[in-house]
C-alpha cells in the first residue's frame, strides 16, 4: 500500500509499504477513505519529537471502512463505516473507566520506556512517535486499529467524510478545552492560536455561551476565519495583545484563556541548540510573545487556563507567583476524545455545526509531503489540509 512515512526533520515520503494485518483479536484494519494533517505532525516534520524512526507512517486523523475485523471483535463489522479517535484505549483499565482516555494505562506499548525517559506517558497514539507506543499511522491506504471493539466512532448515513472526519481529534480538541473553561454567560473566553484547534476552541466557546471570544494570532486568513467564527480579532504583529485584551474586558483581563498554539509558538531557531539530548528535554526561550506567559499575566484572578496546545520537555521561565497568587486553574491534557463523540456527532447531525469550514485544501495522499510545507509555512491561505487516497 501507499502511506506518507517519516524520514526524518521536513522528510515526508509517499512511498510503498507492507500491508498492514491483523494481529490481536480485538483489531480492526480500515481502508482509509479521508484523512488530515494536524499541527501535531508538525511537531515530528519540525524534528521537536524524539523517538520518531525513519519509515514510521504518519497520522492521526483518519476514517475509512471497516474491512477485516479479528475474531474477538464483535462490535465493528467488514462495510461499517468510522472516524478512528487519535487515542487508542483499552476501555478497561481504570483511567478508561473514568473516561480519562488519553491517559490509558494499557494502550501505549512503551509505556514503562515512557514514563522512565520523560516522566510521562500517554495512551498510545495513532502515528504519533515511539514514546506514545510506535503505532503506524492513518495517513495511508490501510490502518490496523488496535481496541476497535472500543474507540471507532460508527457514522450513520447522510454525513460527508468532510463532516466527520474532525470528530477523531480536533473538534473534540477544541471542545474539550472550552468544557474546561466552565464558561459563564458573563465570561470572555481568550484563544491563543486560529490554527485549526483554535479554530474549534472559538466556535465551541460560542455554542457553550461565552459573552465574548477573543483569538490571537498573526495569520491574516486565520484570524478571518475565527472573525467568521464569532470572535474578535487581535494581531500580535500589529498590537499590543495584554493592552488589547484589558481593553476589552474593562481593564480585568479575560477570565478563561486557552492556549491552541503549543510548542510551535515556542520553537524559534533558538530550539536546536537548546536540545539537550542527554536529558531528553527542551528549554524554551523565543522572540515571540510567549503564550503561557500572556495567559497568567493577562488572565483575570481566579480564572482558568486551558491548555490543549502540546508540549514536550521543560518550558522555563514561567512566572509562577502571578500563577499562585493570582489563584489561576490550570487544565491540560491530550483529548479525551470519546468522552465527547457522541454529544458532538448528534451536533453535527442537528446542524449546530458543520467541521467542514475549516478544510482550505483537498489532495490525494501523494501530494502529501508538498502539503507538510504548505501548512507549516500556512502559504496559499492553508489552514486545514485533508488528503484521499
Ligand atoms: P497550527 O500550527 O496550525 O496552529 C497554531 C497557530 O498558532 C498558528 O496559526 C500560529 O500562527 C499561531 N501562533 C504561533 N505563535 C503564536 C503566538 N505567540 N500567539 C498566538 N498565536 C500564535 O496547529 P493546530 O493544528 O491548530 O494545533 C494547535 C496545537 O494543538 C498544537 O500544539 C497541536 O499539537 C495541539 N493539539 C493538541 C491536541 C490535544 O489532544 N491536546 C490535539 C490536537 C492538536
Ligand atoms: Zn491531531
Ligand atoms: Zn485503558
Amino acid at each position: 500500500m501507499k502511506a506518507l512515512c517519516w524520514h526524518g526533520k521536513h522528510d515526508v515520503r509517499y512511498e510503498t509499504v507492507p500491508d498492514p494485518k491483523i494481529e490481536e483479536p480485538r483489531d480492526a484494519i480500515i481502508k482509509m477513505s479521508c484523512c488530515a494533517i494536524c499541527g501535531s505532525d508538525l511537531h515530528l516534520f519540525n524534528g521537536y519529537m524524539p523517538t520518531m524512526e525513519s519509515g514510521d507512517i504518519l497520522g492521526h486523523e483518519f476514517m475509512g471502512e471497516v474491512v477485516e475485523v479479528g475474531s474477538g471483535n464483535s462490535r465493528l463489522k467488514v462495510g461499517d463505516r468510522v472516524v478512528v479517535p487519535f487515542t487508542i484505549c483499552c476501555g478497561e483499565c481504570e483511567q478508561c473507566r473514568r473516561g480519562n482516555f488519553s491517559v490509558c494505562e494499557r494502550s501505549n506499548r512503551n509505556k514503562e520506556m515512557a514514563d522512565k525517559a520523560f516522566g510521562h506517558a500517554t495512551a498510545g497514539l495513532f502515528g504519533y512517535s515511539h514514546l506514545t507506543g510506535g503505532y503506524p499511522g492513518g495517513q495511508a491506504e490501510y490502518v490496523r486499529v488496535p481496541y476497535a471493539d472500543v474507540t471507532p466512532v460508527k457514522i450513520p448515513e447522510g454525513l460527508t467524510d468532510e463532516q466527520v472526519l474532525f470528530l477523531g481529534d480536533i473538534f473534540p480538541t477544541g471542545w474539550q478545552a472550552a468544557v474546561a473553561c466552565d464558561i459563564q454567560p458573563t465570561d470572555t473566553v481568550a484563544v491563543w492560536g486560529a490554527g485549526p484547534v483554535g479554530q474549534f476552541c472559538i466556535r465551541s466557546a460560542v455554542l457553550l455561551g461565552a459573552r465574548q471570544v477573543v483569538c490571537i494570532d498573526h495569520v491574516p486568513e486565520r484570524l478571518a476565519m475565527a472573525a467568521a467564527g464569532g470572535a474578535l480579532t487581535i494581531n500580535f504583529d500589529e498590537e499590543s495583545v495584554l493592552d488589547r485584551l484589558k481593553e476589552l474586558t474593562q481593564g480585568k483581563g479575560p477570565e478563561k484563556c486557552i492556549d491552541a498554539v503549543g510548542l510551535e509558538a515556542h520553537a524559534t531557531r533558538s530550539l536546536d541548540s537548546l536540545y539537550d539530548k542527554a536529558k531528553q528535554a527542551v528549554m524554551l526561550e523565543t522572540d515571540r510573545p510567549h503564550v503561557l506567559r500572556e495567559m497568567i499575566y493577562v488572565c483575570r484572578p481566579a480564572g482558568i487556563l486551558s491548555i490543549p496546545g502540546v508540549y514536550g520537555g521543560i518550558i522555563d521561565k514561567l512566572p509562577i507567583g502571578a500563577l499562585m497568587n493570582k489563584g489561576l486553574t490550570v487544565r491540560t491534557g491530550q483529548t479525551h476524545v470519546n468522552r465527547w463523540t457522541d454529544d458532538l456527532l448528534r451536533r453535527i447531525q442537528e446542524g449546530q455545526i458543520d467541521p467542514s469550514f475549516v478544510i482550505t485544501h483537498e489532495v490525494p495522499l501523494s501530494e502529501g509531503p508538498g502539503m507538510y510545507k504548505t501548512f507549516r509555512d500556512k502559504q496559499d491561505g492553508c489552514i486545514k489540509v485533508v488528503m484521499k487516497p
